[in-house]
């Protein structure tokens, strides 16, 4: 059996214009539940609010 970290997971910071994937962050699952981040677009060519996604393992 593997160790895993299973409080910390890597999320996809997914615009909310555009449903566009364009960042990565790992979160801590214990502490942080939601994220939302102002960052730049390149599809929507400017600042958007980035929702976290979790989906990757
Ligand atoms: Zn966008």
């Amino acid at each position: 059996m593997a160790k895993k970290k299973w409080w910390r997971i890597t999320v996809a910071m997914v615009c909310k214009e555009c449903w566009s994937t364009n960042y990565f962050s790992s979160i801590n699952k214990t502490t942080t539940s939601k994220l939302e981040l102002s960052k730049y677009c390149k599809k929507c060519k400017k600042q958007t609010i980035h929702n976290s996604r979790e989906k990757l393992k």
